[in-house]
């Protein structure tokens, strides 16, 4: 959803009755389902309190409805046509204003997910562990493709991503398994082993481990 939003964030619109630039703002979940909405995933509102549309309002709302409530612009992305909407007090929608920072942040990990799942198909000809790698200890990708990252270890094979790893902290206890697993295999197909006092890869046959000393037998 990020990376439809993100395209509006360029977009100027301004308040006719303050001249002030429009807040871009999530548009409400609630109205989205039910026939109600805007149909848009942004509306752009006029959120100063200044503002004499939203000043004037609250009489204006009173003597027609008797209700306590007021304006604010609004304005649907791509258009320029003029819309009001009611709230009912001066801090409603200020909390769903988009902060473009973390949006293009989502929407750059987004993309480098979308890369990383692209680039599973051509890994292991390419011997790239960089890919998979990426997915394996990305929490936010999705679970499928890390599984598919990790059944490319021992084809990729490269003894680079065990100490990554090793040293990530899996959510999913199954695609931690599969990866340890994974690893098992790995260092079994390059007569590798890790030792069990200070981590570091040593020789299978090795009875001593060359970095800590200690006999491993
Ligand atoms: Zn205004
Ligand atoms: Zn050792």
């Amino acid at each position: 959803m990020s990376s439809n939003i993100i395209k509006y964030l360029d977009e100027v619109h301004i308040c006719p009755h303050c001249e002030q630039k429009l807040s871009c703002c999530h548009a409400p979940a609630i109205h989205v389902g039910d026939g109600l909405g805007w149909g848009a995933e942004v509306l752009f509102i006029c959120l100063n309190d200044s503002c004499s549309l939203f000043l004037n309002g609250w009489e204006k709302i009173e003597q027609q409805y008797g209700h306590h409530a007021s304006y604010r612009y609004m304005e649907l992305p791509e258009s320029s046509e003029s819309n009001v909407m009611m709230v009912g007090n001066a801090d409603a929608y200020k909390a769903s204003v988009v902060d473009p920072k973390e949006l293009k942040k989502q929407n750059e990990r987004h993309q480098k997910q979308k890369k990383a799942v692209e680039q599973l198909e051509t890994c292991v000809t390419e011997k790239n562990l960089e890919p998979a790698l990426y997915l394996i200890l990305d929490e936010a990708a999705d679970v499928i493709q890390r599984k598919k990252a990790v059944s490319l270890l021992t084809q990729i094979n490269d003894l680079a991503c065990i100490d990554p790893i090793r040293n990530h902290t899996f959510r999913d206890t199954s695609l931690e398994m599969a990866a340890n697993q994974a690893l098992q295999e790995l260092l079994k197909n390059n007569l590798q082993k890790e030792c069990p006092f200070c981590s570091n890869l040593v020789k299978m046959q090795a009875k001593k481990c060359m970095h800590c000393k200690e006999d491993l037998e």
